[in-house]
Parts: C-alpha cells; structure tokens; sequence
C-alpha cells in the first residue's frame, strides 16, 4: 500500500471474528443479552439517563463486591487500569508495601509499588500456593512502618485462591490498609469485601462477569479514601487520580473528566444484571460444579493440577502439560480444529501447563463437554 495514499488499494471486508469457545484466562463468553446490550445507540456521557444507569451500575457492583462502600465503579480500562489506579493512589512515594507473590500478577503489583515510589516488601510464595499467611505475619512483624499489604486474591496464572478474609484481617492488626486484586475471583468464587475489611479492591469486566475487557470495577473503604484525601505529593497520573475520576463518578457532581465508553458500560450493566437475577450464591455454586466435572475429565485424560485441591479455583484450572506433549501445537489444534480457546503458562510456567477457564458464562455445562472432547481427540 503507498504510504500517502488516502484510499485503500484493495477493498478492505468487515471483519467478521470466527465463532470461538472461550475457555481460557478470560475473555469469556458474552451471554446474548450482553452482546445486546453492547449494539444500543450511544447516548451522551452526561445524559440524565446515562446518569440514571451509572447510579444503577455502582448499586449492582457494590452487590457484586458484597459491599457498602459508596465509592464503588467500574472504572474506564482494563483490570490493569484497576490494578494501578489503586496503587497510584494509595502508595506515597517512601511508603512501605508488604506485596504478596505466588504467581504473575503479584509480581506487577511490586512494579506498582516501585514505580508510585513505595519501598516493596516481598513475601514470596511457591507459585500455585495459597499465599502462607503466617509469612505475612512474620514480614509484617519485621516491618512495623508498613503501610499497605497487598496480595491477589485469586491468582489466573496458576488457578489458586488465597485466603483473603484471614489476609485483611493480618494486614488491619498491623495497622495496614490492603489492596486485594479480585480480578478472576469476582462473580466466580465468593468475594465479601466487607467481610474482610478490604480497603481498596479492584476487578475486570471480561472474566467471570462475562463483559467485554475493558473496564475494571473497583471499591475502596472510608480509610482508603481518607489515605489518598491526605498525601502530600499529587498522584502522578491525572487520568487516574480518583479525587478527579470522581467529578464524574462521586455522589453529588457529574462534569466532564474523560469521555466514558458507553456501550461497554451498557454491557456490564446487563451483565450485573444478569449476575444478580442469578444470585451471587448460585453463581459460585455454578462455577464448582462445573469445576467438578471438569476435573474428572482432565484427570481421567491423565491430566495434573498444579495446585492442591483446597487452593484450587473452580474458574481456573491449571494442568501440566504431559511430558513429550507440545504445548503449542495442541492448544493450535484445539484453537483451529475444535474453536476451543484455553490458556498457555505465564512466566515460568510457559510450555509447562495449560490453564482451562471457566468463567462466567463460559461455565456450562456444554463448554465443559467441548473442552473435554476436543482435549481427547487432540492428545490421542
Ligand atoms: N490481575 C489478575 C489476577 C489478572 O488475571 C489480570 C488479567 O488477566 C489482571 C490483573 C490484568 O487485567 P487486564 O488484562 O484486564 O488488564
């Protein structure tokens, strides 16, 4: 194509995306009131009606969240975006975070740290290991200036669930404020946020809520708002700083601080929706059955966890890759013969295992059969 040319040279077709069964670390299958919901018009992001549903999304996200806290949003990008927002905020440059690491995701978070300026604390753990939370004891004992813990709730890198109501309860007897990442867990395995105290917990649209990526719904306590009210230094991302997101979000005003993605938030309305007509309750026990005959399947292909039974999440199911089995070519072969999407290793565990999601409306029961049977066929 000639670079200046303002015209194509040939004739461009709509993209058309093939069917495909999503059954990896997320995106997850879009329920067809989602899908919808999406194609509606587009409205004005201070539209009053707009407004109306923004009000409805926080009062459906504090249900998912299992929680009170007023300030609680989805927030324009990714669960990344959620991720950073919540240490740019709460981490002043020199404060002291105790960061827990079994997996990728807790390694980002010590990225956080550093680049808001805190000094990380690391306490580490086997990957695809609850974190031990004796360790966290015994660092935070080590380091009374602590300020922040933070640890991901369930790990998508390896399938395992710390025990987060015991972790908040730790990080609050040391006078710590937590940031709890409920990305995979939310909508999947029981998240209660003010059940165990959490302060500032963030999440992503495109995993057990079923919604397309893009948004990351979040939820701070009193005592993390009055943490970031009080810095002396400016958060360093103007995009991120909620004491300005919420001229837009926040309780009382509503002007202009970034164009807000409309028809995603229309998305993850429906999928809220359809989550609460579910039942949150119901939602979990969703996930665990299908989890349990997902299981039997994969173990009777001969399949390992990587992570003890107890830890495991239902949503995420990591297994090893068999030896003299290449990794690539069979998730190829599931992708293109089958439609079947699963997940490859992250870091150290690339090549080495394969993570099988079930998340949201991808947890079915005829999701857990194509899985299984395309496994079959292509291992044999
Ligand atoms: N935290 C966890 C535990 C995740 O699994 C992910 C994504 O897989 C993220 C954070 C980042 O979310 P996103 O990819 O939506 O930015």
């Amino acid at each position: 194509m000639n670079a200046i040319s303002t015209v194509p040279e040939r004739a461009i077709d709509a993209f058309h995306p093939p069917r495909r069964i999503l059954l990896g670390p997320g995106p997850s299958d879009l329920h067809p009131r989602v899908m919808a919901a999406l194609g509606q018009g587009v409205i004005g992001y201070l539209d009053p009606v707009f407004v109306g549903m923004m009000e409805e999304l926080k009062t459906l996200l504090r249900y998912a969240f299992q929680t009170a806290n007023p300030l609680t949003f989805p927030l324009s990008g990714p669960g990344s975006v959620g991720m950073e927002t919540c240490f740019v905020n709460l981490v002043e440059p020199g404060d002291k975070v105790v960061v827990c690491r079994n997996g990728v995701f807790g390694g980002r978070m010590i990225e956080n740290v550093e680049r808001s300026g805190g000094r990380a604390v690391i306490v580490e753990e086997e990957w695809g290991r609850p974190i031990d939370p004796q360790k966290l004891e015994d660092a935070l004992r080590a380091h009374p200036d602590a300020r922040i813990v933070a640890f991901v709730h369930a790990e998508t890198s390896t399938g395992a669930q710390s025990d987060a109501a015991t972790l908040c309860r730790i990080a609050r007897e040391h006078g710590c404020l937590t940031i709890v990442d409920a990305v995979t867990s939310l909508g999947g395995t029981p998240v209660k946020v003010d059940e165990w105290g959490a302060d500032a917990t963030y999440s992503a649209s495109q995993k057990c809520l079923s919604c397309t990526p893009g948004l990351a719904p979040v939820t701070f306590s009193t005592a993390a708002i009055d943490k970031v009210r009080a810095r002396k230094t400016k958060v360093q991302s103007w995009f991120m700083d909620l004491t300005l997101v919420l001229d837009y979000w926040g309780a009382t005003q509503r002007t202009y601080h970034h164009t807000a993605p409309g028809n995603s938030l229309y998305g993850l309305h429906e999928a809220l929706r359809l989550l609460a007509e579910e039942g949150l309750e119901n939602a979990w026990s969703r996930h665990r059955h299908h989890h349990h005959a997902l299981k039997a399947g994969l173990e009777a292909l001969g399949l390992e966890f990587i992570v003890p039974e107890a830890a495991r999440l239902p949503q995420m199911n990591a297994v090893r890759v068999p030896a003299g089995v290449d990794d690539l070519t069979v998730r190829r072969a599931l992708l293109q013969d089958h439609a079947v999407e699963i997940g490859a290793g992250l870091g150290p565990l690339a090549g080495k295992v394969w993570r099988v999601g079930l998340m949201g409306y991808s947890a079915r029961e005829e999701n857990v059969f194509a899985a299984l049977g395309a496994l079959e066929q292509v291992l044999s």
